[in-house]
């Protein structure tokens, strides 16, 4: 029996047509390992792990325990100048399958906090090693960081841009990579492209290097369409850095925790970033949490003036919030005990044949994979960009499979415990739902 519905009109949701939502509302009650279940009481296959973060599944029994014990021992603990055991260990575990190096972790309660929190470590980081004429920051077009204002500033997608004044200043972009002539329909890393990163050079001359404090850009733009780097792409962009003494952030917030069959995208990209943005799978989407990974040469470097002062005039109350870590503590364990980066491993081919086979269906002109990300672009409905690929959106729901859009551009992001079968049903309730819009 269905429940009738709450009263919907108080919340205003967010990235979402209210009005449209409140006339035609889609609302999940349940969830459990692969599945959602509506409303109205219908299974629906996890096709994007929640917004690309439960990657260890839905209500996975060991995280919730975890939860639950956090919940009845210690509910909250202020993060400044005290601390809680479980954050601690959190922290150890994080930054043993962070890469090398990156031995220091500073945590938020999302990734637009995460990446709010990275650019003042980049430019506070300056400051304190004598070179505070550093306030530039780099971003990227087609570049998503989240809704702060540093997020937005440096991010690269206008429709999150054009409402909100002028925002951070001494802000500049790279060209995405995005190139349908000379990409289409690549699996994996396009070779093409490499050379975008040279533009880095020129902005830098524009501005002259030294007034630069960090590029900020995510290993595989994810929001923007699941852009993958150019083959080259990245390691050019963190020779330049080096060169000038900039420091690289690399936004993994998505790409991190086993979406490449990797730990993070640093690691399948071969590329050693100074910081490292975090959130999402961190905990599989059970507490909010983010944080910031950094070298221990930036953390070594904040560490002066008297033992007892504060460093870094930066935090958040729920900080290292007990059952976020409790929640974080238990997944990575989850990860590392079922072998779920592997699994993502495993099934990336599989994404990627199926997602082949999609080529030549109605409307589609790209298709993008990497590890367990892949997506299918859209012909935009002539005067109604978007509206395609809501409508696929939509057949796909009533299909029973949650995807995702952006743009005119299908997402796509199972869950790291899928197995073949779900991978398949998946693309292939994509690519029946193709034929069925117009
Ligand atoms: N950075 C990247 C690369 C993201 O994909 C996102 C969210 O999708 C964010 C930052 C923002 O994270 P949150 O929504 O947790 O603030």
């Amino acid at each position: 029996m269905t429940n009738p519905l709450p009263n919907l009109e108080a919340y205003w949701m967010p990235f979402t047509g209210n009005r449209y939502f409140k006339k035609n509302p889609k609302m999940f009650k349940q969830a459990s390992g692969m599945f959602y279940t509506s409303y109205d009481d219908k299974k629906i296959l996890d096709g994007v792990s929640g917004l690309w973060c439960c990657n260890a599944g839905h209500c996975h029994p060991k995280i919730v325990e975890a939860v639950q014990n956090q919940a009845t021992t210690l509910d909250y603990a202020t993060a400044f100048q005290i601390g809680h055991p479980t954050v601690f260990e959190m922290a150890d575990k994080l930054v043993n399958m962070a890469p090398d190096g990156m031995n220091r972790v500073f945590f938020t309660n999302s990734g637009s906090e995460a990446v709010d929190t990275a650019l003042k470590i980049a430019l506070a980081y300056h400051r304190v090693n004598g070179e505070g004429h550093r306030t530039r920051l780099i971003g990227r077009e087609k570049g998503y960081h989240g809704v702060g204002f540093g997020g937005i500033s440096v991010g690269g997608m206008s429709p999150n841009r054009k409402m909100f004044g002028a925002m951070l200043p001494g802000v500049d972009h790279l060209k995405h990579t995005h190139n349908l002539e000379e990409n289409a329909y690549t699996k994996g890393q396009p070779q093409w492209g490499g050379h975008l990163a040279d533009e880095l050079e020129d902005i830098l001359m524009l501005h002259d290097p030294s007034t630069v404090a960090a590029v900020i850009m995510e290993p595989i733009a994810g929001s923007a369409g699941v852009l993958i780097p150019p083959v080259g792409y990245l390691n050019r962009i963190r020779e330049i850095c080096d060169k000038h003494g900039i420091l690289m952030i690399l936004d993994e917030v998505i790409t991190g925790f086993g979406r490449t069959g990797h730990s993070f995208g640093a690691e399948a990209f071969n590329v050693s970033p100074d910081l490292m943005t975090i959130a999402k799978g961190m905990t599989s989407g059970m507490v909010p949490m983010g944080g910031v990974l950094v070298k221990e040469e930036i953390y070594q470097t904040f560490m002066q003036g008297p033992e007892d002062g504060i460093e870094f005039y930066h935090g958040y109350t729920y900080s290292g919030h007990p059952l976020a870590a409790a929640a974080g503590l238990a997944t990575l364990k989850v990860y590392e005990e079922e072998g779920l980066f592997d699994n993502a491993k495993t099934l990336a081919p599989v994404l990627e044949e199926e997602l082949q086979t999609i080529k030549g269906s109605p409307y589609v002109i790209d298709i993008r994979n990497y590890g367990m990300l892949g997506a299918i672009e859209l012909q935009p409905i002539d005067g109604k960009p978007t509206a395609r690929a809501m409508n696929v959106f939509r057949e796909c729901f009533a299909k029973g499979v949650l995807v995702r859009t952006t743009g005119d551009t299908i997402a796509l992001c199972p869950p790291l415990i899928a197995n073949e079968d779900q991978v398949r049903t998946v693309v292939r309730t994509v690519k029946e739902s193709l034929d069925l819009i117009d």
